[in-house]
């Protein structure tokens, strides 16, 4: 899969927790600039991108996409016990670019931010996208340890699967 076609791929999954639970609706512009290591830009669909900025602050202004870098290289013949974690990383990736974009939108609307709200602690802190890789003992086994990216309390409580957030 090409680097857009990943970024895609984690865009769909963390898009339908923000829309489920805020009715914001996130999309992907392609943003072809290497040298300053923007690959995508992340805005609401009522925005039209016209630059990429790196801090959530800077989306206050018209025109601005939140900059997705190009899905980070593994070094191939790497071997991994949850196999290619190429599009978990990159789904972890954006699913903490989407929460920047996710909160800050309910901020400008005068919502509460903290999203998505930690259920084990009352919504006091927001929940934190997590690349979980449970089980590696470092021995290998026929049965391959399965690796997701989680929404996580950063804390210490429960977790849930990005994507599975109850509405
Ligand atoms: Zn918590």
């Amino acid at each position: 899969m090409d680097d857009l076609g990943l970024l895609s791929s984690g865009l769909l999954v963390v898009a339908t927790d923000v829309e489920r639970t805020t009715g914001i609706r996130l999309v992907l512009t392609p943003w072809d600039d290497p040298a300053e290591g923007v690959a995508a830009l992340l805005h609401t669909d009522t925005e039209r991108p016209t630059h990429a900025v790196w801090e959530t602050i800077g989306l206050l202004g018209p025109g601005a996409g939140l900059a997705l870098h190009p899905p980070r290289a593994h070094p191939t013949g790497l071997a991994s016990p949850y196999g290619d974690l190429s599009a978990l990383d990159t789904a972890h990736d954006v699913a903490d670019v989407a929460q920047q974009v996710t909160q800050m939108v309910l901020w400008e609307n005068g919502s509460d931010p903290t999203w998505p709200p930690c259920p084990d602690h009352g919504g006091v802190h927001p929940l934190r996208p997590r690349l979980d890789t449970p089980g590696w003992d470092g021995q290998e086994r026929p049965d391959r340890p399965v690796a997701s990216v989680r929404w996580t309390c950063p804390s210490g409580g429960g977790s849930v699967p990005v994507g599975a957030l109850a509405p």
